[in-house]
């Protein structure tokens, strides 16, 4: 036997002391809920004995194509005995078995994806033992086909549906509605049509230890039961949905799943009996009340599946046979607060009056929700602003920039339901996944419309812009995975009623009858449908958002620290500015001249370029001129006193110009219409001054500083017009604006010093006419490899240096990002030759180069200013690697991403200070 402990276990034992190996810090070995098991264990509250089997061996076990590691099944068999003896009773004992639940549990949680099996351990013969201890032979032939059918489509992978369809027959054929109507003779055939199903479904080839007697039998053996489960369970780490959950979420794939193998509690034995699941605060705005759902007389998947309509959380005390569990469970929501210090979600039984706990954990919950959550539990005195600040998703905020409906639009509710998951959303009615995916892949928004999504529907709601489902609660599966995409769902939408197989709904109530494409309208904010396309507009920075960045701005901006975490703004323009102004931007990190080029100035461009005749290109540089000062004049104004880097002329010139081969059918047309010569001369001329600009690899081209070479006239205006616009607002204006210049794609230190030399030479010219000191510095963006390199001969003469982390990416990989994001990157992340794309998060080796040079320009000025200003400036784990990693001073992004940097910075520090930086993520 190895020397590694693969099971632990949790519970008391037969004298009643704990005997717990585990505890909630272990969620790699035992995952979420095993850890959370044994916690709640140590901390004195109700749970049923049980044991975890580790993450590890399921990861062994797969690994090795489904075979045991040497010694597993001996320890498990030795602590199924020991269970045996803290439960006083045994597996299939045909006196009083003991049952057991046989469920998953990942170090990340993953709601409804992988494998569960109830009641473990019925048998024909146990089934009677059982009946003889409890006197509830129809709670025993119930609990017998629920396990036989769970068993056979969970275990064997027998198809669910051939069970359904016997039991709809059944109730049809004895005339009841539901399956607690059926009466205990009735589910006893019952259990009998089962074990027929399954004998005629399940492979005697595939499985010989089920083979009795020369065929193949409902296995009447506790340990075969309980190996086939635990087998299943670990197999289901790889279904299909598991791995979708897992790439939709970005959890690994070789973490493996635990498998808990627990006494049953029974939620099923009457009217004193109950299943729920619940929250201990609201976990989609927040409030701090008590949320979830339960059921009476039902069984564990019963309140999740949607399957029966549920009772409120809130209504479980005014059921007298429940009153005592329901104080119980307030006492218990409390306990787990203040030990966890978070919202816990939690799944409970009442067997007979008495409450059992059979799950906690911290729960998800939406970006609303956790904000109020964080900011509330400050308040009380729970957590401190640092613990609030750092809880907080920054790419969850993102849910709160979502679009919402347009209050000024006039709408008319088609249906209400469930806000189960806010945002607003627009979309083409489809009634399947399949049909979701397909719509998605086409670039047709859709909304995925069914009856209550199950994990198989992972894939669709992926693909839809959101959710409505015509049953299930706000804890069915639709409403907790939507919340965790942060979808917009309404869910429980009762008026809707669904044909999927016609792909119609008719809306009761109304004459409306939804097709197939038909255009709806979502808030699941509100727990609204409406017909027809609703304008959605985004929401602003206000109440506990505001508050949560106030702190974390306190945190990152904290006077006397030795390292600045400053967040800037690309804005092009002075719209821009002012939004992310709103954001809590700090200053322009990249000013992209170019995007001013463009509308009703690109035939000046064009001119400039294309013209041989001096006097056209000067005069077109003089309107440049003036147009550019007048934008640089709004910019500066918006911004006052805060830094604008200005970057120079960037891009390949020909991306200003006419479309080659357009310009040449017109061409053609005009020659065939039978136009004037001269005319078809002069477009001749310009096709061929515009082929002479085509590039081969123009992102490798003629561009960046190299520009500034070829037409130097080019910059030096642009640098004039920054400079101009400087002066007039210090001296008629009295403001201090404080823009820089960037000079962008440098490779070489001499292209730096020169071009510094006439920005120089401009700025001071610009002074002199104005009579105003200006203080302009020119800085330089690396992203070119060769620079990073080089960084110290390049800081010689720069004033600043700013990291270009989008061409950077593309001149360190060799991948043109274009090219690479629509061929071969989802191919590379498929086939995990990439773990991220390197243009979303920053590569290892491009931070390498960052950091490289951060160091080298700081060996040559000890106070030289860093900032990134390419795309990964917004996202969440590059900020923490750039801060953390590359030491850079300042990232920089689009507007509606600074408040998401603002938070990802403020946790970059707290990680620092705690000492836990991390290249990957
Ligand atoms: C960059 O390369 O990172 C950058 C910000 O410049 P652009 O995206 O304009 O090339
Ligand atoms: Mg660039």
């Amino acid at each position: 036997m190895s020397d590694t402990k693969r099971v632990y276990r949790f519970g008391s034992d037969a004298g009643g002391a704990d005997i717990t190996e585990g505890a909630s810090s272990m969620n790699y070995t035992l995952g979420g809920k095993g850890a959370n098991l044994a916690e709640m264990c140590r901390i004195g509250l109700p749970v049923p004995g049980g044991y975890t089997i580790t993450c590890q061996t399921c990861m062994e076990y797969s690994s090795a194509g489904n075979v045991w590691p040497e010694g597993a099944l001996a320890e498990i068999e030795e602590a199924t005995r020991d269970l045996e003896a803290r439960m006083g009773k045994r597996l299939g004992d045909p006196q009083d078995p003991l049952l057991v639940s046989v469920r998953s549990g990942a170090p990340f949680s993953m709601p409804g994806m992988m494998d569960t099996v109830l009641n473990l351990g019925l048998t024909d013969a146990s089934a009677e033992g059982l009946i003889a201890q409890t006197g509830d032979p129809h709670f025993v032939w119930d609990s017998y086909r629920r396990f036989i059918q769970m068993f056979s489509d969970v275990v064997m992978g027998v198809d669910g549906d051939l069970f359904e369809n016997a039991l709809t027959e059944k109730r049809l054929v004895a005339g009841v509605k539901t399956d607690a109507e059926l009466s205990a003779d009735e589910l006893h055939e019952l259990v009998g049509e089962f074990k027929r199903i399954f004998c005629e479904h399940v492979s005697g080839e595939e499985h010989p230890e089920l083979i009795q007697n020369g065929a193949v039998a409902f296995p009447q053996d506790p340990s075969i039961q309980l190996k086939l489960a635990i087998e299943a369970v670990f197999g289901s780490w790889m279904n299909e949905r598991a791995c979708i959950y897992r790439k939709a979420n970005g959890i690994p794939d070789d973490l493996g799943t635990a498998v808990n193998v627990q006494a049953m509690a029974y939620g099923n034995k009457g009217e004193t009996s109950a299943t729920g699941v619940a929250f201990t605060r609201n976990p989609a705005n927040g409030a701090r009340e008590r949320y979830g759902d339960f059921l009476v007389n039902a069984q564990g998947e019963d309140v999740v599946a949607g399957i029966r309509n549920t009772v409120p959380i809130q209504k479980l005390a005014e059921y007298p046979a429940l009153k005592q569990a329901a104080d119980d469970l307030e006492r218990i929501f409390q306990i787990l607060e203040n030990h966890f210090h978070d919202m816990c979600d939690i799944e409970f039984t009442i067997e007979q009056g008495k409450l059992w706990m059979l799950q906690t954990r911290v729960g998800k919950r939406t970006a609303t929700a956790a904000l109020r959550i964080a900011i509330e539990m400050v308040e009380e005195g729970l957590i401190d602003k640092e613990t609030a600040v750092r809880r907080i998703d920054p790419a969850q905020l993102d849910q709160l920039l979502h679009p919402q409906f347009d209050t000024s639009a006039k709408v008319e509710v088609l249906a209400r339901g469930l806000n189960a998951s806010p945002g607003a959303a627009v979309g083409e009615v489809v009634f399947s996944s399949d049909d979701a995916v397909a719509a998605a892949a086409e670039g047709r928004p859709c909304i995925l419309v069914r009856w209550e999504t199950n994990p198989d529907d992972l894939k669709g709601m992926v693909a839809a812009e959101g959710i409505l489902t015509s049953h299930g609660g706000k804890t069915s599966h639709a409403a907790v995975i939507a919340r965790g995409m942060g979808a917009p769902c309404v869910c429980g939408v009762e008026a809707i009623h669904i044909d999927a197989v016609a792909k119609e709904a008719r809306v009761a109530g109304t004459d409306v009858v939804l097709h197939e494409g038909d255009i709806i309208s979502i808030d699941g904010t509100q727990g609204i449908v409406v017909l027809g396309a609703v304008p959605l507009v985004s929401v602003e920075l206000t109440g506990d958002l505001e508050t949560i960045l106030t702190w974390a701005d306190e945190i990152r901006l904290e006077a006397g620290s030795t390292h600045p975490y400053h967040v800037r703004v690309n804005a092009d323009n002075p719209e821009d500015a002012e939004l992310a102004l709103g954001f809590g931007a700090e200053a322009i990190g990249l000013c992209r001249t170019e995007h001013m080029f463009l509308g009703d100035r690109k035939q000046l461009i064009q001119d400039f370029i294309l013209s041989d005749d001096t006097r056209v290109r000067e005069d077109v540089l003089d309107r440049l001129l003036a147009v550019q000062t007048e934008d640089f004049l709004k910019m500066f104004r918006v911004m006052d006193d805060r830094e604008v880097v200005v970057r120079l002329i960037d891009p390949p010139l020909h991306e200003f110009l006419d479309a080659p081969r357009e310009l040449e059918v017109y061409l053609t047309k005009r020659e065939a219409a039978g136009a004037p010569e001269d005319e078809l001369a002069e477009l001749r001329a310009r096709l061929r001054r515009i082929d002479g600009m085509a590039e081969m690899n123009p992102m490798l081209g003629l561009r960046g500083v190299r520009l500034s070479f070829v037409f130097p006239e080019l910059p030096l205006m642009q640098v004039r017009a920054v400079a101009s616009a400087a002066a007039t607002l210090i001296r008629d204006e009295g403001l201090a604006p404080k823009p820089e210049v960037m000079v962008p794609l440098v490779a070489l230190a001499s292209e730096q010093v020169q071009m510094r030399a006439v920005c120089e030479q401009v700025i001071d010219e610009v002074a002199g006419e104005y009579g105003v000191a200006l203080d302009i510095p020119v800085g330089t963006m690396l992203e070119l490899p060769r620079a990073c390199i080089t960084a110290d001969e390049i800081a010689q003469d720069a004033d600043f240096f700013c990291f270009g982390t989008n061409d950077l990416t593309q001149t360190t990989f060799g991948f043109s990002r274009d090219d690479a994001e629509s061929k071969f990157i989802p191919i590379y992340l498929h086939k995990k030759l990439l773990d991220v794309n390197p243009f979303e998060t920053i590569d290892k080796g491009v931070l390498e180069l960052v950091r490289m040079a951060v160091e080298k320009g700081r060996s040559v000025k000890a106070d030289m200013h860093n900032g990134v200003c390419g795309e990964h400036g917004g996202d969440p784990a590059s900020i923490k690697a750039l801060f953390n990693v590359a030491g850079v001073d300042y990232v920089s992004c689009s507007p509606y991403r600074v408040p998401i940097a603002r938070l990802a910075a403020a946790q970059a520090k707290l990680e620092a200070e705690a000492g836990a930086v991390h290249l990957d993520r």
